[in-house]
């Protein structure tokens, strides 16, 4: 971060200074909440948790080489003491953002923020020193803790955005405020939670309301192809650039398809050139992140053609998403277990697909180890089934469909949807699905493993890996 004296912090944050010999002493960073990650010139930030007070750990931040503490009380050591400490947090990022003028991308959707902010970061970084969080830092802590991390050479700092509620990207938006907003889709995450997907887009909106007005800035970055985000170009001042397969996007996939061995491979059009993408993450569902992070890239005066060369050579990104691993014995474990939801279980399993197709010309066979999609309300049972069906549409070669009532659906739409009858098993949890597998797996199969978050089965991919 930038050197600031206590003076200056306690005066951002509208604090009281308490044990402070010297209000010219600086913080040079980083700002912590832990205090085991401690430097010297950090600033402690304590938190009084459910389980832990970070305050007990005042002393030993300060002994650790922290500069002072920024507290709710005095804590013996010196301090910066506030009625709100997570507010005061977020005063100083601000202050500190706006300080420095470093662009700021803010990304929200329901589906593929972490994706889209570490593709983006792949791309800002060739055009200048980029700030972004590490997984999925995107709430009223993270997103100031990553803010604060921005120092004088900092061109770019993306943030991503999730929303619990209404207000609460509002509330994101004001702390470190975005130049360009980025709205991914309004899909089903989270429906149950919200109340529907009108619900969802009011609080997604919520990001592109408060971008500065085109004239000082603003750009709102909109998916063309998902109605209720192509919506909120009237909900916002700044200029609009749609992306999207839509034909008046501005960033735009032509020729979407998937390679021999599943990537997704596009045309990108951008206003000023196109140019050939063959991606080396799996998924179609990345093409859409991939195209919101042109976007911004082309925003930012990236041409289309180191854009494309770009996003043909962005890596894994974030852990346990399409991570496909290939073990000695030439089983491929494909670990998509972070999360799902019905869009991205479509994708994961045509990705599978694809895969399965080269596999299978060698007698290998595809494996679709699925859990539940979690918080989908009222749709849950028609689209579980939804997906069964279309895990035997594609040819998927067995599903093991893992865990209780929603997973007995996900079997249940593949049975009805064919012939199949020992193809698609139910398992009770993840050790039956380990065991299954373990006896089961031939060289040259491809196992995709997918649930949402609670699910918690990478661990399964994970014994997988561990059996080589
Ligand atoms: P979270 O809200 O948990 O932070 P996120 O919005 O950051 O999630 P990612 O971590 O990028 O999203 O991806 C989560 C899961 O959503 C992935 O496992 C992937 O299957 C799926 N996904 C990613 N991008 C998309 C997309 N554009 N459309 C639909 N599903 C997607
Ligand atoms: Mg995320």
């Amino acid at each position: 971060m930038i050197a600031l004296s206590l003076a200056e912090i306690a005066a951002i944050v509208g604090g009281q200074q308490h044990d402070i010999p010297d209000p010219d002493a600086r913080v040079t960073g980083p700002v912590v909440i832990d205090s085991r990650a401690t430097q010297p010139g950090s600033l402690f930030v304590a938190f009084a948790g459910e389980h832990v007070d970070g305050h007990d750990y005042a002393e030993r931040a300060v002994e650790a080489g922290a500069t002072a503490v920024l507290a709710a009380r005095p804590v013996g050591v010196p301090a910066i003491v506030v009625a709100d400490v997570e507010r005061a947090l977020g005063a100083l990022a601000r202050a500190v953002v706006e300080r420095l003028g470093t662009t700021v991308v803010g990304i929200t959707g329901s589906a593929g923020k972490t994706s889209t902010k570490d593709l983006t970061a792949q791309l800002l970084e060739r055009l200048g020193a980029t700030v972004w969080p590490p997984g999925s830092l995107n709430n009223e802590i993270g997103l100031p803790l990553t803010a604060l991390r921005a120092t004088e050479e900092t061109r770019h700092l993306i943030l991503e955005m999730g929303a619990r509620g209404i207000g609460h990207i509002r509330y994101l938006a004001e702390l470190t405020p975005p130049r360009i907003g980025v709205v991914l889709n309004v899909g089903t995450a989270h429906v149950g939670e919200f109340g529907g997907r009108e619900k969802i887009a009011v609080a997604k909106g919520e990001l592109v309301e408060a971008l500065p007005a085109a004239e000082d800035g603003g750009v709102a970055v909109l998916n063309a192809d998902d109605p209720l985000v192509r919506a909120m170009t009237a909900r916002t001042k700044a200029r609009t650039l749609l992306f999207g397969e839509a034909p008046d996007a501005h960033v735009r996939a032509e020729d979407v398809r998937l390679t021999a061995d599943g990537r997704p491979a596009f045309t990108l059009h951008t206003p000023t050139g196109c140019a050939d993408v063959t991606m080396r993450l799996y998924g179609e569902h990345h093409v859409s992140n991939a195209l919101a992070a042109a976007a911004v890239a082309h925003e930012l005066g990236m041409p289309a053609e180191e854009i494309a060369s770009a996003l043909s050579g962005a890596g894994q990104l974030s852990r346990w998403r399409m991570e496909v691993t290939e073990r000695a014995d030439g089983v491929t474990i494909v670990n998509d277990a972070y999360n799902a939801n019905p869009e991205s279980m479509r994708a994961a399993l045509r990705a599978l697909a694809a895969m399965g197709a080269a596999a299978a010309a060698k007698g290998a066979r595809t494996w679709a180890v699925l859990g539940r999609m979690a918080e989908l309300g009222e749709e849950s049972l028609a689209e579980h089934d939804a997906v069964g069906r279309l895990a035997v549409r594609l040819n998927v070669g067995k599903l093991v469909a893992v865990g209780g009532r929603e997973a007995a659906w996900l079997q249940m739409g593949a049975y009805n949807e064919g012939s199949w009858g020992e193809e698609s098993v139910h398992v009770s949890d993840a050790q039956a699905a380990v065991d299954l597998l373990r006896s089961e797996l031939r060289p040259g199969d491809v196992v995709l493993v997918k649930a949402s978050r609670s699910v918690g089965l990478e661990w399964v991919a994970e014994q997988l890996l561990a059996v080589d």
